[in-house]
């Protein structure tokens, strides 16, 4: 899977990204992840990117032209790469903004099915409607507060991604038993020494004995979600209602 990011700090999500699993996953040619400089893209002999908005208000906006020209040249690119001349724009473009539908798991399991992403990330006030509505095919916000760039949600949907993706997990179980994958939190989990501050591992845990381990596991995912995360959990519950108990048969 390939990531391309269009932002004005490309250094800033090269840095953050090429390091860890996600630097281990690129090394190894699970994905790739790329950076391209808006900037690199202006025709203003002073390397401006941003303008005053009309209509007055505070701050500045990233204009048409760069974006555009940006996004153009990455998309033939792409295009090139995938052999596909005349792409029909398939090639989705995500901006990251705090207008968007909320980033969450089944989001990501979705975006990871793509053969490449396009990030775009603002800055100062954002970026001119103009440019969004022609090429921006997705809208996605990391939450509901305002961060001063794009960088860091781009960055944040990447590595959520780009762990789905197969092979960046060593262990691909583990991405499927992990909070959210199921609609539940994950249960607690402990390592060695057994014993910490006379806190001592569950019974249960060293038992051996898988079915009552896993047994232990969901009653254990499904408390720790009705507690944190009751809106979770409602849905979960919903969708899984608890089987009602085996009438036993009336022997004559
Ligand atoms: N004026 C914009 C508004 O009110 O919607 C906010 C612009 S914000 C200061 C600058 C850039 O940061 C945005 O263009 C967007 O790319 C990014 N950004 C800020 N908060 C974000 C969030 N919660 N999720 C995704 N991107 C965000």
């Amino acid at each position: 899977m390939h990531f391309h990011i269009m932002t004005l700090f490309p250094e800033m999500v090269l840095g953050g990204l090429h390091t860890s699993i996600i630097g281990r996953a690129e090394e190894k040619g699970y994905i790739s992840i790329e950076a391209v400089n808006i900037r690199d893209y202006t025709l203003d002999k002073h390397k401006k990117v941003d303008d005053y908005p009309y209509g007055g208000g505070a701050g500045m906006l990233m204009q048409v032209q760069p974006v555009y020209d940006c996004w153009k040249a990455l998309n033939g690119r792409i295009a090139r790469r995938r052999d596909d001349e005349n792409n029909n724009g398939n090639i989705r473009v995500i901006y990251v903004t705090p207008q968007g539908e909320v980033f969450n798991q089944k989001k990501a399991v979705e975006l990871s099915k793509e053969e490449d992403l396009i990030f775009l990330c603002g800055h100062y006030e954002g970026i001119d409607e103009r440019v969004l509505e022609e090429i921006v095919t997705d809208y996605i916000s990391i939450g509901d507060y305002v961060l001063t760039g794009g960088e860091l949600p781009a960055m944040v949907m990447i590595d959520a991604i780009a762990r789905l993706v197969p092979g960046v997990l060593n262990n691909g179980e583990s991405a499927q038993t992990e909070s959210h994958a199921d609609g539940l939190l994950e249960y607690p989990q402990y390592s060695r020494p057994e014993v910490w501050h006379d806190k001592k591992v569950p019974d249960v845990l060293l038992s051996g004995h898988h079915a009552n381990i896993e047994k232990w596991r969901l009653e254990q995912a499904l408390d720790r979600t009705r507690t944190r995360r009751p809106d979770l959990y409602e849905a979960y519950i919903t969708a899984h209602p608890p089987k009602p108990p085996q009438n036993k048969k009336k022997r004559n």
